[in-house]
């Protein structure tokens, strides 16, 4: 920047201008007044002398005037040529009429540029009165004396310049030029950042002052650049210092870091190689305790002496307790490893708390203890979560509880803790409790209340560890309260998810006993049979609902049931006359019945007093106990609430055995054996595969892990080429065999086709029962269990003459083979398959009631001895004729009302019990009624109920006339 040279405003300048100026308005202003002062004078002093010539004219005039010569006058008047600035003298009388004038010539005309007119007027008197006037007239220069102020104001002005010529020099030497050398220093300064110049040739006055402070502040500013460049430098030196501490510490860090990063990697390769160490681990401990248990149930099979008995007994339990610590083991390892997976599953937590709590009923039974259960009823029953993990822990706690109980109770409270996901379970015993200093140790692994015990009662420590990590992993915590003598109260809680939508159907592998059964649901309020079809479904029931109790008579008397549950509230009849009706009846007498009813109902009825009656309380309809109701109506084995076994078959079934290990071989072979089945072994995947397709079996036990092929790909493979086939080739039943407990790898056998799964080591018994189950049928996709049935039994085949027949006698409880029962059965169902079917042999159209069509279902009972058949003939009639007329009714506002759904059902109840009863003119008119609601529509109902009318007035009369 160029601040630094001085422009037109320098100071110099300003002043000499200022100076200049000043002095110069000054001049002017003085040299105007004096020439105003003089002008002023000047023209009162012309004036005077103006006055005094007139005067002196007028003097001269009296004897002119007198004589009247006017030239005289005019002479006279000449006389003021004298006055160069007279331009007239003007004589008037005493009447203003002028008498003489006289102008001097060329004055007109040569007049001064600035001038004005003047003018005096003298009285004339003669002899003392006044005889005129005379007017002078004069031009008055205005400057007459100007030249002289003139040209002594140029000259003041010249040297005014003069002077200010010299002042500026004087100023620039005084001012401008050290201000000048001052900037350059500054200059120099700011541009070359030296401090060290100084400014030379200090005077004595404000600037000398100045340029001092100047140079001291320059060698101020140079002491601290001197102090600030030292500064700098220990500054650098220390930054250099810091910066090879830091990068050592970088160096060290880094290292340290690959060190954590190895150790990072040695770690997860630990915990890897320890996940898989355990899966192999669960595989390879389990597998020869599945040997060791196997054969020492096959051992126990054998004759022994009640010593070696005892002895293999022991070695059972001995077993059973190392598999179930191996188990705890397992799930405590998998659990730190954080390999262990939650399942996310609907289910019904009321029933698993309730049946867990019956696991231990005999138990508490034989210690004498009362075993209680109470859930609140704010519970909500369905959940989403993993039931198998919630009833770990609550059988670990209710375990402890009954092992350190030897009076009083043990009570299982559930209730929601938090809604709507907080559920809290807690189990209270009156048992030895624990000392509080024992409390805190017991949740952690390894550690037991009071060492003493272990002794006494056994254990491993691993339990309540166990709880407390899976009770945590379920999103909740564990406590407890006791207090030692008086008994102890553990509570947990868990977080589920809500249930899913309404009309769930259970998870497929729990309560398989009722799989393939034939239900009748008699019962008129559509809210008991909704929960009651949504049960039953989930079991895999075929069920059927009757909403009135003819309608029931006629189902049961038409159609193979293996079960009937009555509400003893149905419309039409009473629940309990509507029973004995049924069991009146030769096909009732089959069925199974459960009566729901009135808390007081099991004491009217006297449980098996004609076998197969249950009687069970409204106010305990949970599924739990429908459940065991319904097996237990069955005659079913009840404890463990699963399917028979597979002993109950009457053919020995072909189970092809897939397992490579020779140990798991025998006993496989062993069991399967001791349960009548013939047994086939191979050793992998793939002989399998190709012993499938050369063979027909009626069941595969597929091993998972296997060389050659494991056995998730051989069931891949299975069902792949089962997919590929043509004809009646049925697909065949497969249980994967997994010792790994890992959840996925069950969910993988699934998901390639598995039907069902066992868990090794498994029992002969849970071996039985998953053959029986599997066996059954029931899973979607699969054939039905009376297709099942004939394809596994071909000799039996001949004696079911409907899909049904085979549902219809509980494998538990067959019926004599050949049997009038059995005969009376196949006639019945024969019939109701031509009726429902619609492909009855065309009935003798003049006739009402068809004999022929009829006889399958009431000619038997007509035939039943004395006078039971016509009773009991009666009472049906009776119920058609009770339940038609609102059928008929239901039937006419469907068509009113274009209700097509409520047509179709109303004729297709109508429809069938009518065919019951030989009526096949008038059920065939239904039939094209429920076609017509099956389309979805109600037009052209009017002239078919109009049929339907006539042909039930003929077939009312002939029933009530007796004529069938
Ligand atoms: P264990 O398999 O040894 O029973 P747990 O982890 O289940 O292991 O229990 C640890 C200890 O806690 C037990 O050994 C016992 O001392 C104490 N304990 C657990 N439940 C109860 C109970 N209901 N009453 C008294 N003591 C109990």
């Amino acid at each position: 920047m160029t601040v630094c040279t001085p422009g037109k405003n320098s100071i110099r300048r300003n002043l000499v201008r200022l100076l200049l100026a000043g002095n110069s308005m000054l001049l002017i202003a003085f040299s105007v007044l004096t020439v105003g002062n003089q002008a002023f004078r000047g023209r009162q002093e012309h004036y005077r002398e103006v006055a005094t010539l007139g005067e002196r004219v007028i003097g001269e005039l009296s004897s002119p005037l007198a004589e009247g010569d006017l030239d005289a006058v005019r002479e006279i008047l000449s006389w003021t040529d004298v006055d160069p600035f007279l331009i007239s003298a003007e004589l008037f009388g005493r009447n203003d009429r002028l008498l003489a004038q006289h102008r001097p010539q060329g004055r007109e005309t040569a007049r001064p540029r600035l001038s004005a007119i003047r003018m005096v007027t003298l009285p004339v008197e003669r002899a003392g009165r006044p005889a005129g006037r005379l007017v002078l007239t004069w031009r008055q220069p205005l400057f007459r004396d100007l030249a002289f102020p003139g040209v002594l104001l140029a000259l003041a002005l010249l040297a005014l310049a003069l002077l200010g010529v010299t002042l500026s020099r004087r100023v620039k030497t005084l001012i401008s030029d050290p201000i000048g050398e001052l900037t350059g220093k500054m200059e120099i300064v700011s541009k070359q950042q030296d401090y060290q110049v100084r400014v030379e040739g200090l005077k004595d006055d404000e600037l000398g002052v100045l340029f001092a402070c100047f140079n001291e502040m320059l060698a101020e500013i140079e002491v601290r650049d001197e102090r600030l460049a030292l500064h700098s430098e220990e500054l650098q030196l220390e930054v250099a210092e810091r910066t090879r501490e830091l990068s050592n510490v970088n160096r060290q860090l880094a290292a340290s870091l690959d060190d954590v990063r190895r150790a990072m990697e040695t770690a997860q390769a630990a915990s890897r190689a320890k996940s898989e160490f355990l899966a192999q681990m669960s595989h390879e401990i389990r597998t020869p305790m599945y040997g060791v248990l196997g054969m020492t149930e096959l051992l126990q099979g054998t004759d022994l002496s009640k010593e070696q008995s005892r002895f293999v007994e022991t070695v059972r339990r001995s077993g059973q307790a190392l598999l179930s610590i191996i188990n705890n083991i397992l799930d405590f390892s998998k659990i730190e490893a954080g390999r262990m997976e939650l399942e996310i599953i609907p289910f019904d937590l009321h029933e698993l708390v309730m049946e867990t709590v019956e696991l231990f009923s005999e138990d508490a039974s034989k210690k004498g203890l009362d075993l209680r259960c109470e859930i609140t009823g704010q519970l909500p029953r369905d959940f989403q979560g993993d039931p198998g993990r919630l009833r770990q822990v609550i059988v670990n706690l209710l375990g402890n509880a009954l092992k350190f109980t030897h009076k009083g109770s043990v009570t299982l409270l559930a209730f929601m803790e938090r809604a709507p996901d907080i559920v809290r379970i807690s189990v209270t015993d009156t048992g030895i409790g624990i000392a509080p200093e024992a409390q805190q140790l017991i949740f952690t692994q390894f550690s037991q209340g009071d060492q003493s015990m272990t002794r006494k009662y056994g254990g491993t420590g691993l339990g309540l560890a166990i709880a407390k990590q899976l009770t945590e992993l379920m999103g909740g915590e564990i406590r407890v309260a006791s207090e030692p003598g008086k008994g102890s109260t553990f509570s947990f809680t868990v977080r589920l998810d809500s249930g899913p939508e309404k009309g769930w159907v259970r998870p497929e592998h729990s309560r398989a006993a009722l799989r393939g059964k034939r239900a009748l649901v008699a019962c008129s309020d559509p809210g008991t049979s909704e929960f009651l079809g949504a049960q039953l479904k989930g079991w895999g029931v075929d069920y059927e609902i009757s909403a009135d109790g003819p309608g029931a008579v006629c189902r049961v008397v038409s159609a193979p049931f293996d079960l009937a549950i009555l509400d003893q509230q149905i419309s039409g009849a009473d629940g309990t006359r509507l029973a004995a009706t049924l069991r009146s009846l030769p096909s009732g007498r089959l069925v199974r019945l459960v009566l729901i009813g009135n808390p007081d109902l099991a004491s009217l009825i006297r449980d098996g007093e004609e076998g197969g009656l249950v009687a069970l309380p409204k106010n305990e309809l949970r599924p739990h106990r429908l459940y065991t109701a319904l097996v237990k109506a069955l005659g079913m084995d009840q404890t463990a609430g699963e399917p028979e076994g597979v002993e109950a078959r009457r053919t020995p079934p072909q189970v092809l055995l897939v397992e490579d290990n020779p140990v798991n071989q025998e006993v496989g072979r062993g069991m399967l054996e001791s349960l009548a089945c013939n047994v086939e072994i191979v050793a992998n995947g793939l002989m399998a595969v190709e012993a499938v397709q050369r063979s027909t079996y009626d069941l595969v036990l597929m091993d998972y892990q296997m060389p050659v092929m494991d056995g998730l790909e051989a069931i891949k493979t299975i069902r792949d080429w089962e997919a590929t086939l043509e004809g009646d080739r049925k697909r065949i039943p497969i249980v994967s065999l997994t010792a790994c407990a890992m959840a996925q790898d069950r969910m993988a056998c699934m998901d390639a086709g598995a039907d069902d799964y066992l868990s090794k080591p498994f029992t002969r018994d849970e071996l039985s029962r998953v053959i029986g189950r599997t066996l059954q049928g029931g899973s979607p996709g699969r054939p039905a269990a009376g297709e099942q049935a004939s394809q596994l039994i071909p000799e039996a085949a001949p004696q079911k003459p409907a899909p049904a027949a085979m549902g219809q006698v509980p494998l538990g409880h067959p019926s004599p083979p050949g049997s009038p029962v059995d005969a009376a059965q196949a006639r019945i169902s024969a019939s109701l398959a031509a009726a429902t079917a619609g492909s009855a042999p065309s009935a003798d159209a003049s006739q009402p009631i068809a004999h022929d069509q009829m006889s399958g279902a009431l000619e038997m009972i007509r035939s039943l001895p004395g006078n039971r058949g016509k009773e009991v003939l009666r009472k049906v009639v009776d119920l058609y004729l009770a339940s038609t007329p609102t059928l008929l009714q239901t039937m006419k506002e469907a068509e009113s009302g274009g209700d097509a759904e409520k047509l179709k059902a109303a004729a297709h109840s109508f429809k069938s019990s009518s065919a019951n009863l030989g009526a096949m003119r008038l059920a065939d008119v239904c039939k094209e009624l429920e076609a017509l609601g099956r389309q979805g529509s109600t037009e052209g109902a009017l002239p078919l109920l109009v049929r339907v009318e006539e042909e039930y007035r003929v077939v009312r009369e002939a029933l009530q006339g007796g004529r069938i």
